[in-house]
């Protein structure tokens, strides 16, 4: 799930993942996964997708969906997600960049 927190290390509202398993924040990609509802009908039927920590959380997040359940890792997932909202590569160095003085 998607949620919004405040982040007392940062000093900042900042949204976050956490795991629809045990509801606790998702801090590390390589260790999480996307679970969902294997998509026999070549997508028109959308499917829930629950976030997971890897190991027990995943396995719970398995058995909720049932017998068609398939997952990829949360990395892949964010990845695809990103790509299909349009952000690039390229938007994400935009972004990053320092903001330039149009003031002087
Ligand atoms: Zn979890």
């Amino acid at each position: 799930m998607i949620q919004v927190i405040y982040d007392e290390k940062e000093d900042e509202i900042i949204p976050v993942i956490t795991c629809d398993v045990c509801n606790n924040r998702i801090e590390d990609v390589l260790n999480a996964v996307a679970v969902n509802q294997n998509v026999f009908d070549m997508g028109e039927t959308p499917t829930k997708i629950l976030h997971a920590h890897k190991g027990r959380c995943h396995d719970s997040a398995e058995a909720k969906i049932g017998k068609y359940a398939g997952w990829e890792e949360l990395s892949a997932h964010l990845y695809y997600l990103c790509k299909n909202l349009g952000l690039t590569s390229q938007w994400f160095e935009a972004r990053d960049r320092p903001q330039e003085k149009n003031d002087r």
